[in-house]
């Protein structure tokens, strides 16, 4: 398909999607287990529109059980209406926050599992024991698993065929570095990052609220100097159109692109706004609930609709 040809198929998309949401993606009832969570009852049913946001916390090697559970006491307090929210915690970590929340709906995430079922692996984890610990969701492809771990595209890959056999969320991460974006390569990054993890994908497909990926510039990662929102959303946008060349236009409207990258209280209201956000992965802002969920509520008013 020509670009032209492609760029006009989006652009009639997008004006559809504003005028006409039903429309453009009928029947998007979130699965089971992925409905939007929240603290409070609704007391009307606010729609927000056909992707349901998603926040997730990533811990990384951070936190104490004390801390942890005073954590997800203070989160649970707060208004979480129509956005699910992860807290992606170390390991050792899950237990203790699968005994201290309260709401279940308050989903748990594990930062690495290895896609292997049993056996001889030392130090690792396999996703039976995580489902165990009540974990849901896993992050795939994180830039300090592939940098730090040496995780290979070919790993990854697995990886993420094995989550979405097992039932997992996948939360898939791609992203450029510093050098790449100031050479331009930024899209040809994300395009090769997400050619090889999806390359262990065949037919039938995950339903498109099953899987999330995660547009994450690694010289955003950490650094408090994050991506602007126009430069987020055509990230978000790219991938979104990448993923409808290896699914359909119908599925790529329906998952979910997160954007993380030093995401804080201060800047999630401009990021949430972009219409190919819908959500974010946060790192140092998400050790503190009251920044982690001030992020949520942003995202929620942002993606409400009348
Ligand atoms: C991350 O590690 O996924 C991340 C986005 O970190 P931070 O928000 O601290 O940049």
């Amino acid at each position: 398909m020509s670009d032209l040809r492609q760029d006009i198929e989006q652009m009639v998309r997008q004006a559809l999607r504003e005028l006409a949401p039903e429309l453009a993606a009928p029947g998007t009832t979130p699965a089971p287990g992925l409905a939007p969570t929240g603290a409070r009852p609704a007391t009307s049913t606010p729609s927000y529109g056909q992707r349901v946001p998603l926040v997730a916390a990533n811990w990384k090697m951070n936190q104490l059980s004390a801390p942890a559970r005073a954590f997800i006491a203070e989160l649970e307090a707060k208004d979480r209406q129509g956005v699910q929210t992860v807290l992606c915690a170390p390991h050792i970590l899950l237990p203790v926050l699968a005994a201290a929340r309260r709401q279940t709906g308050l989903q748990l995430g594990a930062q690495n599992f290895h896609p292997e079922a049993a056996g001889a692996f030392t130090g690792e984890h396999s996703l039976a024991m995580l489902a165990d610990a009540g974990v849901e969701a896993v992050i795939i492809g994180h830039s300090e698993r592939r940098n730090l771990f040496g995780e290979t595209d070919a790993l990854l890959a697995r990886k993420l065929a094995f989550a979405l056999t097992h039932g997992f969320l996948p939360i898939f991460c791609i992203g450029e570095n510093l050098a790449e974006r100031r050479d331009g390569a930024t899209f040809r990054v994300l395009r090769n990052q997400l050619v090889a993890g999806l390359a262990g994908l065949a037919p039938p497909f995950p339903e498109p609220d099953r899987v999330v990926f995660a547009y994450e510039p690694i010289w955003a990662i950490g650094t408090g100097l994050n991506a602007t929102a126009v430069q987020a959303q055509e990230a978000a946008a790219f991938v979104r159109e990448r993923l409808a060349e290896k699914f359909s236009w119908a599925w790529a409207q329906k998952v979910r692109v997160l954007y993380g990258g030093s995401a804080n209280e201060k800047n999630a209201a401009e990021l949430a706004a972009q219409p190919d956000i819908d959500g974010f992965l946060v790192g140092n802002a998400s050790l503190k609930a009251p920044t982690f969920s001030s992020i949520i509520e942003q995202t929620a008013a942002c993606k409400r609709r009348p």
